[in-house]
């Protein structure tokens, strides 16, 4: 069966592209769904995007802006694309509300919690000395993240301790209506969300599975779940 996952992207003013890198596009497509390409279009246009496919992956980027969690800009605060945002949140609104799976990724995690009404940290380099800006391969798990037990991405891993890469410097603050944290750094800080509703397949980590699914076994699990809800949500 044809699962189309809808991958958002990011756009380069400079050079006029929409951008997805390769790592994204290559593990949906190796865990059986057939990835499609997501322009940050105007946000009128989510309905007609939320219909077209089957699953959604918000992928990582650049910074979202603070104004969605109702906070000024503070010292440390990245680059904000508003076109991105502004499909963005329009998009992980209808995720939370309907019934298909989405895996979001790094600024993924922090779009689904804060179109959910959570927050996050605009800049976690103030608030931790562990360091989440490795210096290592992207495929080098390189800091713990602690499953809780009681969680679906448990369920997923049977893992209570994984390895991870980490390239974030923002991350969770308030979880979001409707989701719960399942997954922390040493630091406390929150690397795991899901979505409570049993109906649901709402799954976000703030670090990058795409980047070891051909070498790293709780990534391969993650994405084939993730697959493998899609198509099984289909059937039904
Ligand atoms: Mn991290």
């Amino acid at each position: 069966m044809v699962c189309i996952i809808g991958i958002t992207s990011s756009f380069n003013e400079g050079n006029s592209q929409h951008h997805v890198a390769d790592p994204y596009v290559t593990a949906v497509y190796q865990a059986g769904g057939l990835p499609f390409l997501l322009p940050s279009l105007d946000p009128t246009q989510v309905e007609d995007v939320y219909a077209a496919c089957d699953g959604f992956l918000f992928s990582g980027g650049v910074d979202v802006d603070p104004y969605y969690f109702g906070e000024e800009p503070q010292q440390g605060l990245g680059e904000i694309d508003p076109q991105r945002d502004a499909f963005e949140i329009a998009l992980a609104r209808l995720v939370l509300q309907g019934r298909k799976p989405a895996l979001a990724i790094c600024r993924g995690i922090q779009v689904v919690n804060i179109a959910a009404g959570g927050s996050i940290y605009q800049d976690i380099t103030t608030i931790t000395s562990l360091c989440h800006s490795q210096q290592a391969p992207r495929y080098h798990g390189s800091h713990t993240v602690e499953i809780a037990e009681d969680s679906r991405l448990y369920q997923i891993l049977k893992n209570k301790d994984i390895r991870v890469n980490s390239f974030h410097h923002q991350a969770v603050n308030l979880v979001g209506k409707g989701l719960k944290a399942c997954g922390w750094s040493k630091d406390g800080l929150i690397e795991a969300v899901e979505i409570q509703h049993k109906e649901q397949w709402i799954l976000g980590v703030q670090w990058h599975p795409e980047c070891c699914y051909a070498i790293d076994s709780s990534a391969h699990k993650l994405f084939q779940s993730f697959i493998r809800e899609v198509k099984s949500r289909k059937e039904r």
